[in-house]
């Protein structure tokens, strides 16, 4: 009889996964499904980037590169942030970027202190590395966002990494400049705490947006930046992210992508290149396109009662499950077969009671889902 490892306790498929499964499920019996589930731009990939990326394989640059990624691209991460090169690796999604630090840094029993609601992933990929990952529950009443004191009563000796994700998934919520300063102030009293900042959002900020790093270089020396171009540019399925981080902790990441990945794709690379280096007023331009829709979402969601606040950044929305609902995985199972449309329980984020729902979907999709949601809700 098959036997997973032991690591592998209690870690399951993603819970996103799950849904979009069920709700491709239904979509194959001719049920019509609205989806609003996924952590992706419905925007196309811009067509300079696909461009470079056809003209780097016809040129040969199809063979392995260099494990921490191509020089090029590496040297233009490096110049935006303002670090040398060496400081740079590139990585396969900022998923493998988390992924490495993790198994680069982690002893068993090491503590990652993260806020909820989180990224589904992050708990489970620190227990993979045998971590632990150390939780602290950040509502709506505290904006979903960690404070000093949080912080400062959950460190320990063992405590290895603060996780921040600013703007969050799944919330939206951006920690402002004098926020950050407040957790550094208590970050510069434990000097073994590292910051992993994931800033994978940072062009989808409706609010002003402050890297880490910038708010705090006195840190420098134990931050580790993980951004990429799989939000920005609509490039998910390219797999391409990076960490910018101290010397001896990108080498070690990279003795760890060595032997996991080898490096990441050539031809990803050269696009993701031609993302960071081309026309950035695409960002903006979708910018304006997704704060329109984020308006529409949290005004229909609150007239239809479930309670709604607006994200300052990101693509999501993280409403309260109605009262009259037991739970959030019975009230999803109930939107995704009665009304037909998919979006995930705030369980899956470390916060029940609540829905995400992205809005990085057309205009038609929206307001059908919540002409459907608004349904639901009033039969219930
Ligand atoms: N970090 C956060 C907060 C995310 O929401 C995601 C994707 O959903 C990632 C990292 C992973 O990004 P990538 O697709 O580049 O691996």
């Amino acid at each position: 009889e098959f036997q997973p490892a032991g690591r592998l306790n209690g870690i399951a498929l993603s819970e996103i996964v799950q849904i979009s499964e069920r709700a491709a499920e239904l979509r194959r019996q001719g049920v019509d499904v609205i989806a609003l589930s996924t952590g992706e731009p419905d925007f196309p990939t811009p067509a300079h980037v696909v461009e470079a990326a056809h003209q780097a394989a016809l040129a040969g640059q199809t063979r392995y590169t260099a494990t921490a990624g191509t020089p090029n691209l590496r040297a233009a991460v490096a110049g935006q942030a303002g670090v040398g090169t060496e400081q740079v690796m590139i990585s396969t999604g900022a998923k493998q970027v988390l992924a490495n630090a993790f198994l680069a840094t982690l002893n068993p029993g090491d503590e990652v202190i993260m806020a909820a609601p989180f990224w589904t992933s992050y708990a489970d990929m620190v227990r993979l590395a045998g971590g632990v990952a150390v939780v602290l529950t950040c509502d709506a009443a505290q904006a979903f966002k960690l404070t000093p004191a949080q912080l400062e009563q959950a460190i320990t000796p063992r405590t290895r990494w603060l996780l921040l994700n600013s703007p969050s998934n799944p919330t939206g919520a951006i920690y402002s400049e004098a926020e950050l300063l407040a957790l550094a102030d208590v970050l510069s009293r434990h000097p073994h705490v590292w910051v992993i900042s994931d800033e994978i959002y940072q062009h989808l900020s409706y609010v002003p947006f402050t890297p880490f790093a910038q708010a705090m270089p006195k840190l420098a020396d134990r931050v580790l930046t993980v951004n990429g171009v799989s939000k920005a540019f609509s490039m998910t399925g390219w797999r391409i992210g990076w960490a910018i981080g101290p010397l001896p902790l990108i080498k070690a990441m990279t003795a760890v992508q060595g032997q996991v990945t080898s490096g990441t794709c050539s031809v990803a690379q050269a696009a993701a290149l031609a993302a960071v280096t081309g026309p950035q007023g695409l960002l903006a331009d979708r910018l304006v396109e997704l704060r329109s829709r984020r308006d529409m979402m949290v005004d229909g969601l609150n007239a239809a009662g479930l309670e709604c606040p607006v994200p300052d950044g990101a693509f999501y929305v993280f409403p309260k499950c109605p009262e009259k609902m037991p739970s959030d995985p019975e009230f999803c199972r109930y939107l995704l077969d009665k009304a037909g449309v998919a979006v995930v329980p705030g369980r899956a984020f470390g916060m029940p009671g609540h829905l995400r729902l992205s809005f990085a979907y057309g205009l038609e999709s929206l307001q059908q889902g919540l002409v459907r949601i608004t349904r639901a809700v009033e039969a219930l």
